[in-house]
């Protein structure tokens, strides 16, 4: 195995543009050096991306939105205040990944591209309607969260190309986010299904609302029906009932030993209310 610590984003896509075995970039390794110890995955290259500079900053950019570098850990998300009052529902979700050791390590750009379909943060980031910006040998692309995965454990991206930022849209007023899993332990587990809320108020009423699952298909839904369910009303229990409706219908889930397939598909409506109802409390605060 060939170890590469890059100081620059171009000299790491032409290592990887050049590697012909199994390449694999090393962001916070809670998920690929597990998988390397375990014996699931023995790359040829590990190209290091954490020694580039810019990794590690969050920085606000002029139209109100925010950059996300791929090296920035779970911890420093929760530790920025401003962040975490604009995006409290996507720092949540990631603040669920692992433990405080593993969330002084792990990253939003390596829960996506792992490909899990439970990945905590993933739901947060689509309902937020985030972006990545890619780049690779034929230049630079911009990609919607919910198009990364493709599979479980397989993403969009082209051999060589590289997520360079993640790129959270402006907030604005009078909206919330929020993000909710199950799980059968307290902590330290895997979601059985994961559910965020993005949504924005005019008064009492919704006008906009993004809503993911995660964990009820092989990759994270975005569900146009269930922010149907709710746009233009005052998030009452009639438009509650259709939200968990919709979020039931469109689980697909496994049945596994976490939970067989008709429990999750009621936990999915479960946690869309619940969520709701949270996004929407933090938009009116
Ligand atoms: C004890 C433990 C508990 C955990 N609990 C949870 C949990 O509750 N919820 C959860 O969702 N996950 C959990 N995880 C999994 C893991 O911590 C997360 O998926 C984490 O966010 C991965 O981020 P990372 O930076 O460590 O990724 P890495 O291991 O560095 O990389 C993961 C994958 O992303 C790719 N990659 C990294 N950076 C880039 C890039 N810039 N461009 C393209 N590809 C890239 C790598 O090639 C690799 O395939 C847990 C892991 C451990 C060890």
């Amino acid at each position: 195995m060939r170890y590469h610590a890059p100081a620059t984003f171009d000299e790491a896509i032409a290592i990887a543009a050049g590697a012909s075995g199994v390449t694999r970039y090393l962001a916070g390794g809670t998920d690929v050096l597990v998988q390397l110890r375990a014996g699931m995955v023995t790359p040829d290259d590990l190209i290091d991306l954490k020694k580039i500079p810019g990794t590690h900053d969050i920085t606000r950019l002029p139209d109100g939105g925010w950059r996300i570098g791929i090296a920035v850990s779970g911890a420093e998300l929760g530790a920025h205040a401003e962040l975490v009052a604009d995006w409290p529902g996507v720092v949540e979700g990631m603040e669920l990944v692992g433990s405080t050791q593993v969330q002084g390590r792990a990253t939003l750009t390596g829960n996506l591209c792992n490909g899990s379909p439970a990945a905590d943060s993933v739901p947060g980031l689509v309902a937020a309607g985030a972006t990545v910006t890619i780049q690779g040998p034929n230049g630079t692309r911009e990609l919607p969260v919910e198009q990364v995965p493709v599979k479980p454990g397989k993403t969009a991206l082209e051999p060589g190309e590289i997520i360079t930022a993640i790129t959270l849209p402006a907030r604005g007023k009078s909206a919330g986010d929020a993000y909710l899993r199950f799980i059968p332990r307290t902590e330290m587990d895997i979601a059985v299904v994961g559910c965020a809320v993005s949504l924005v108020l005019d008064g009492d009423k919704v006008t906009a609302a993004r809503i993911s699952l995660g964990a009820v298909a092989p990759t994270v839904l975005l569900v146009q029906d269930c922010a149907d369910a709710i746009i233009g009303t005052t998030l009452d229990d009639a438009a509650l009932d259709k939200l968990a409706a919709a979020a039931s219908a469109a689980a697909k889930p496994i049945s596994d030993k976490r939970g067989p397939k008709e429990f999750r598909v009621d936990v999915a409506g479960v946690l869309a209310r619940r969520a709701a109802k949270i996004a929407y409390e933090r938009a009116k605060a």
